[in-house]
């Protein structure tokens, strides 16, 4: 890609009402405009990231036998007056007038824009279940959800209109759900993992969900809105809303480790769901007897977007961004400088490899370019000048020592 060709430029001053730094730093490196607040457009640049975060999860959903599909967004009254989540949380504790976007046609027709899947999924097991045959079922997309966040802010921390991968599992038995339920657990401490989080799993109430206990994935962040609480030594961790313990006290689980009490930005979640919406839905198999019984059903939801901006809230300097390789928009920022001969080869030698580029080919001052680079944060650098002859100088984003290498050492390196 041709720096001079990328769509838009990149800003020299954060906007005014930003007080985020992924905010402020995904809008001055041209990642995400916004529309209004929390509505966004990811720009080119922030769709590269998505599409990098999104392949990680899709690799993790498909290998715990996931199937990709994708359902509508425009939702009508009824399917969400059969479970009586249409209704206000003031008359049912599930219900969720508060966070829809619920509105009239003009022939009066009442609709919901999309918050989340589980009655959409559940109609569509009650179409094609019959038998226990039929079950398990796993199946996800990767969609828009809309939430009427009172508060939205944060840069895409917190969107009325954000990404969100949420997978659905239907079962005949708890026994099935609840080891399919540690599988997806597993899954998503890799997805996790693999993104470069530092991070932990903690018990949480299930919120308009799930009256159950369900589990959150929480990156340690200290601009996080989320505070924790987690043991030192174990796998052991709680939310604030459902811990009744004391900070530095000993862990109820190991009993040898000490609870420490941290900030965090929740990126994922898991629902052990039961059979609450089969009941109310009429979702049903025939067991081995033929007789009949409700589908046991978990979701799980990953917000790719909400990923992009914790990725820039834990890694950036005073400069800008520093993306972690596997998510980085590009995998090589070449700056070219004046009096290079290679710039064009080196370019053409490195696309040829299959390595994603972004060549600076503007002719703007070495100052503006490097600025740009530190601010757009592709891990790694090569600059081609008068004085680079045949070779390139390589510099990691964070590292301050840059070295003179030739072309073949560098593919080599990045291989
Ligand atoms: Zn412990």
């Amino acid at each position: 890609m041709l720096q001079s060709k990328l769509f838009p430029k990149t800003k020299r001053e954060a906007p005014k009402e930003a007080e985020s730094i992924n905010h402020k730093l995904l809008v001055r490196g041209g990642f995400i405009d916004q529309l209004m607040a929390g509505s966004w457009t990811l720009l080119p640049l922030g769709w590269r990231v998505v599409q990098k975060i999104n392949q990680i999860i899709r690799e993790e959903m498909d290998a715990i036998g996931g199937q990709e599909m994708l359902m509508p967004l425009l939702h009508p009254r009824s399917i969400w007056g059969e479970t009586g989540r249409w209704g206000s949380a003031k008359d049912n504790p599930l219900g969720a007038q508060e966070v829809m976007y619920q509105f009239k046609d003009i022939r009066g027709k009442e609709y919901a824009l999309s918050f989340t899947h589980e009655e959409i999924v559940m109609d569509l097991l009650r179409k094609n279940i019959k038998s226990y045959q039929d079950l398990p079922v796993y199946v996800y997309h990767f969609s828009t959800k809309f939430r009427n966040e009172p508060r939205a802010r944060s840069g895409v921390l917190r969107g009325r209109e954000f990404m969100m991968k949420d997978l659905y599992s239907a079962h005949v038995s708890e026994k099935d759900m609840m080891e399919y339920y540690e599988k997806v657990k597993v899954a998503y401490a890799k997805i996790f993992k693999r993104l470069g989080f530092n991070f932990r799993i903690t018990e949480a109430s299930g919120g308009v969900f799930t009256t159950n206990r369900t589990h959150e994935f929480q990156v340690l962040c200290d601009t996080g809105e989320d505070t924790i609480f987690y043991c030192d030594k174990c796998d052991w961790g709680e939310n604030k809303e459902i811990f009744q313990g004391k900070e530095k006290g000993v862990c109820p689980k190991c009993k040898k480790g000490k609870i420490v009490k941290a900030k965090s930005i929740e990126v994922g979640n898991i629902f052990p769901l039961g059979t609450w919406y089969a009941e109310r839905m009429r979702v049903y198999y025939a067991d081995k007897n033929g007789m009949k019984k409700p589908v046991w059903f978990g979701s799980y939801g990953i917000g790719p977007t909400r990923v992009l901006g914790t990725l820039v809230e834990v890694s950036h300097d005073e400069k800008g961004i520093i993306w972690f390789p596997q998510v980085a928009p590009f995998a090589v920022h070449l700056i070219e400088l004046p009096g290079a001969k290679n710039a064009k080869s080196v370019y053409d030698i490195l696309k040829g490899e299959g390595i994603d580029v972004l060549w600076d080919d503007r002719e703007v001052g070495a100052g503006e370019k490097f600025a740009d680079a530190d601010l757009i944060g592709i891990p790694v650098r090569l600059v081609v000048s008068r004085e680079t002859g045949d070779k390139v100088e390589w510099k990691n984003r964070t590292s301050g020592k840059p070295e003179l290498i030739s072309l073949e050492d560098s593919i080599n390196k990045l291989s």
